[in-house]
């Protein structure tokens, strides 16, 4: 990343890079992602060890301290070799290091921030439910009840990443059944996974491996009062201005897997040969390459214009939603070319290639699918909801 960045930012990607080439070289993260059914926590002890667990969170929480751009700075840097896998940082940090730094009371920020920043804690997310995940209020079966010292909460939870290795779930529940609208009447909890009532459970799924995602089932799972997020039933208006960070590092995350699929595809292109040329001599393929180099930089510049507006305190919305939908559909579809180039190679489990289409394919549809994201660009510029 060239444009828009302060000397120290550019010394912090210097020493990320670094960091990314020495720890967690492609091969390294492609056997680890081979893994599909044991969580890399070798990986995560490296994070510990690098401080990076502690990116986000204040220095009088014992953290690094760092805004978007630092954290844009290391999403990208971890996604070129680890892909998907980057998000092992990325689930901690947002349910954690994220929630807690904006939601959380002065008792819960000094309980909770020095595990995270140590990487003693370990965070899942817990919002979608099997009934609808874009609808994600208005379908929510997760109910909460108060009772005395705290709430009951009982439903089913879907797809909640590494949720069979967190120490706590972000868990979203409806507290209100009576609220006068979907957006009301829901509650942010920070739910011990070793609550009695709880079970787990991996699901099989096409990429994003060894991470694991999971249903949750709650029974009955008693959440003390000093475990609630912010206000309670009021959850909805607390999370939206968190939405465009999600959002902007959605945007580095794909443009990491830009930047390690045009590496792959160039190296490749210089040494495989055909009718007695390498085949980065046909046209075709130099096409594809350029297409990927382009979007690189276009990913790129609304990636950084994103993050300036977000740092500066301006709105973001429609820079960070384009950007959710640019960089995915950009990374997708450099996977995709990287996978033609290579040919047969790019179907190998030998090669990078599969494992980041498999991984980019994703932030299509989560957090937000690209048609909800969408819709909300179309709404802001006037026209009616059409949901
Ligand atoms: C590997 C993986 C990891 C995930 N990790 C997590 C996690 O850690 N925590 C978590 O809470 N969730 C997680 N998710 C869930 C993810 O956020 C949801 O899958 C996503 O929000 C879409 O919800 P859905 O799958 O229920 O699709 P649905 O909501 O059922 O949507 C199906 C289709 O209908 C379209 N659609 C729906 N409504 C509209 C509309 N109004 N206009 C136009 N089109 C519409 C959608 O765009 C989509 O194409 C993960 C998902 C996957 C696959």
């Amino acid at each position: 990343m060239t444009t828009g960045l302060s000397d120290e930012n550019l010394a912090f990607q210097d020493m990320v890079n670094r960091w990314v080439a020495a720890e967690v070289p492609k091969d390294w993260a492609r056997k680890l992602e081979q893994d599909e059914h044991n969580y890399p926590f070798e990986l995560w002890d490296k994070f510990t060890e690098a401080g990076f667990h502690g990116i986000g969170i204040a220095e009088e929480y014992g953290g690094q301290g760092g805004d978007i751009v630092t954290q844009m700075i290391l999403a990208r840097a971890l996604a070129r070799p680890l892909a998907g896998l980057a998000w092992i940082w990325g689930i901690t940090s947002f349910a954690g290091a994220k929630s807690i730094g904006i939601y959380g009371t002065p008792e819960q920020k000094g309980r909770f921030l020095p595990e995270i920043a140590s990487g003693r804690l370990r965070a899942a997310i817990s919002f979608t439910e099997p009934s609808g995940g874009t609808d994600v209020l208005g379908s929510m079966r997760t109910i909460a009840t108060k009772v005395d010292g705290g709430w009951k909460i009982s439903g089913e939870k879907i797809w909640s990443s590494s949720a069979h290795v967190a120490d706590y779930l972000l868990l979203l529940a409806r507290s209100d059944k009576n609220a006068a609208k979907p957006h009301q009447g829901v509650t942010l909890f920070w739910v011990p996974t070793n609550s009695p009532g709880i079970k787990i459970t991996p699901l099989a799924k096409l990429g994003m491996r060894s991470m694991g995602s999971c249903t949750v089932h709650l029974d009955d799972v008693f959440v003390p009062d000093d475990l609630v997020l912010g206000e309670p039933h009021r959850a909805w208006y607390m999370l939206l201005p968190t939405l465009n960070n999600e959002r902007i590092m959605v945007g580095a995350f794909c443009l990491g897997v830009i930047d390690g699929v045009l590496e792959d595809a160039l190296d490749y292109a210089k040494q495989r040969k055909a009718f007695g040329k390498t085949i980065g001599e046909f046209q075709a393929i130099q096409h594809y390459i350029a297409n990927i180099a382009t979007w690189q930089l276009q990913t790129e510049l609304l990636l950084n214009h994103a993050a300036a507006l977000q740092t500066s305190g301006q709105d973001c919305f429609m820079a960070a939603t384009m950007l959710k939908i640019t960089a995915s559909e950009y990374a997708n579809q450099a996977a995709d070319l990287g996978i033609q180039i290579l040919g047969g190679m790019g179907y190998s489990a030998e090669t990078d290639m599969q494992r980041y289409w498999r991984d980019s394919r994703l932030w299509r549809i989560g957090p937000i699918t690209n048609e909800m994201a969408r819709n909300g660009i179309a709404e802001k510029l006037g026209l009616p909801r059409s949901f």
